[in-house]
């Protein structure tokens, strides 16, 4: 295959399509600089108001439609523009513009979303960067009511034949009115795995690469397209053997599928008799049912940044505590374990006021936001600890640095405690505390956090993130966020050490968990507890029960002494590949559906 008939990018939502390509160029209109008479104002500050009133309605007739068609976390990215298009202080901006400068409504608004938008894009804040999106779509929505014109979706269902869409940037409104019907691909230059149009995709099950430099250049109006929306490899023009390779790539997972339905209900013990805890990742209600289904051993992370996601104001004590309640009636007997808020880096939902900040993954986030804030964070651990009563139920927290910040929560958790016993609430005897490890600082303090800790979870994404200096949100660095450097495996290692030695159960949570190959590197490392997100359960469960621990143990052990994440990879590869048929997990073929990290859309 010649290298100019050959794309790549991030593969975001899994699946092959092969199609015509229809290109997109998703442009802004003209809009011309135009003054109105004085005695016109007043008129043109009504026009800009019917025109955000009509774009809220189409907003809400589209939020209802992903509702339907995707799921309750989807629609809440339209719930995020909803706010967003009638923010009170923008609008005032666009009042003031056409007042004082006699600007008509359209120019007007043009201006101040342009302001907007440099102001934001100057940033240099992923979370900003994030909302441009959101942005660009309402800017295009109300703009488009000024001047009369209606939005131009040649995608929106009409079309008599399947497309590969191509794009410079997909928005969630675009991504959730494609047909899948009709689209059976989408390709962007922009996006990464968070970003809002990839979890949609995802949700609708259309294939995606996104984060494809140079896609608009080199793919011309209806040429034949191939792509893989696992390996972000995209095909111009494929060849006959090419397809047919892509054809057998299908068969095979769908072989895949059907042997691990069988091994559903089988223990999670490795053929020479280690059990392995696998667990479940839980962002949202909707994946409590899957992780059942899947056989999951408990919630190894319950992600709770969702209670906030599109919410103007922190939900209820009482809304928490029954959620976590219901959580834990799912898995009874087995253990849940609820991560604190997470908030900042990209996720910093509507009802916080989140300040600007240059560095946000380096900045105010997570355990930093809710000691400083314990308005928003006692609540959370009163509802862990009235939803504990009777029930496995665990707290975790993250981004931990520094011992004092475990010390700082656990006062808070006797603090609140004795003043729901003084209430009269019941309450959890015992909460375990357990603090994820996902900073290099955690790693090197590890054994004196062990000490003041229940249980240790390791975030491979944050870890391999701050430990190699690499965004897991930039799209152009995607090659270099690899889970297995050795700088990663060394710090593992360490963790595990140090949690066996203080005698704390350690997990990992992380995505690394849900890769096959490291999967069997981490059994080998000694980790016995593991947990993904719900759709790799029965993949990991098939390696599991193939793989010996005592060849995964040897693997280690090499991997251990390779000096490049290449090398680590042949080494499991080989190791694997002893008990496994390789081809099943060949990721250019059968993984199971790749969920991403989930993002808090940002408004
Ligand atoms: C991690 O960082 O690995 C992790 C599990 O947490 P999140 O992906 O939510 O940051
Ligand atoms: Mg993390």
């Amino acid at each position: 295959m010649t290298d100019s008939r050959r794309l790549v990018g991030v593969g975001v939502s899994p699946g092959v399509g092969f199609a015509a390509a229809m290109v997109v160029h998703w442009g802004f209109p003209e809009v011309p600089d135009r003054t109105v008479e004085e005695s016109d104002l007043e008129a043109e500050v009504l026009r800009l108001h019917a025109a955000v009133r009509e774009a809220v309605d189409g907003l809400e007739a589209l939020r209802e439609r992903v509702l339907v068609r995707a799921g309750v976390e989807e629609s809440r990215i339209f719930e995020a523009q909803i706010l967003m298009v009638q923010d009170p202080d923008f609008l005032a901006g666009v009042e003031l513009l056409i007042r004082k400068n006699q600007l008509s409504a359209e120019t007007a608004y043009e201006f101040k979303a342009l302001e907007l938008r440099n102001l934001w894009a100057s940033s240099g804040s992923a979370q900003l960067r994030e909302r441009l999106t959101d942005l660009t779509a309402i800017q295009r929505r109300v703009v488009l009511k000024l001047m009369g014109q209606t939005e131009r979706e040649p995608w929106s269902g009409t079309l008599g034949e399947q497309v590969i869409v191509v794009a410079h940037e997909l928005s969630p409104g675009l991504t959730v009115q494609l047909d899948r019907e009709h689209v059976v691909g989408l390709i962007s230059e922009e996006g990464t795995r968070t970003s809002h149009a990839a979890i949609l995709a995802h949700s609708l099950g259309i294939p995606a690469v996104m984060g494809v430099a140079g896609a608009l250049q080199r793919v011309r109006d209806g040429q034949m397209i191939l792509l893989d929306g696992r390996t972000g490899e995209i095909i111009l023009e494929p060849t006959r053997p090419e397809l047919e390779e892509a054809k057998t790539r299908l068969h095979r997972r769908h072989r895949l599928e059907l042997k691990l339905e069988a091994g559903l209900s089988a223990p999670a013990v490795t053929p020479d008799g280690r059990a392995m805890s696998l667990r479940g990742n839980v962002d949202l209600p909707e994946e409590i049912e899957p992780a059942v289904r899947h056989g999951a051993a408990g919630v190894g992370l319950l992600r709770t940044e969702f209670l906030l996601t599109g919410r103007a104001v922190v939900p209820s004590e009482t809304e928490q505590a029954d959620y976590f309640r219901r959580v834990a009636q799912a898995f009874p007997g087995q253990p849940v374990v609820v991560r604190t808020f997470d908030l900042g880096g990209d996720k910093f939902p509507a009802a916080f006021d989140a300040p600007l900040e240059a560095n946000p993954f380096l900045g105010w986030r997570s355990i930093r936001v809710c000691l400083d804030h314990p308005e928003i964070f006692r609540p959370q651990v009163r509802a862990v600890l009235r939803a504990a009563v009777g029930r496995d139920l665990r707290m975790m927290l993250p981004l931990i640095t520094r011992v004092d910040e475990v010390l700082r929560v656990r006062e808070l958790v006797e603090q609140e405690r004795a003043a729901l016993r003084a209430a009269g609430e019941p309450v959890g005897e015992r909460l375990s505390i357990g603090v994820m490890i996902e900073t290099p600082a955690a790693v090197i303090l590890a054994d004196r956090l062990a000490a003041v800790s229940d249980f240790f979870s390791v975030g491979t994404n944050d870890l391999t993130q701050y430990t190699l200096c690499v965004d897991r949100g930039n799209a152009r660095l995607a090659d270099r966020f690899r889970t297995e450097d050795p700088a990663i495996l060394r710090q593992l290692r360490t963790v595990q050490q140090a949690a066996s030695a203080a005698g704390i159960p350690v997990s990992i949570c992380g995505e690394m968990a849900s890769e096959p190959l490291s999967a069997v590197l981490l059994m080998g490392l000694g980790f016995v507890e593991l947990s993904v997100a719900p759709p790799a359960l029965p993949l990991l469960k098939l390696i599991v029960r193939s793989v010996p621990a005592a060849a995964a143990e040897a693997a280690a052990a090499r991997a251990l002494e390779a000096g490049t994440a290449d090398e680590v990879r042949e080494i499991l590869r080989a190791a694997i590949g002893a008990h496994l048929d390789l081809a099943l997990i060949d990721p250019a073929g059968a993984l199971p559906a790749y969920r991403p990290p989930t993002t808090i859309p940002s408004t």
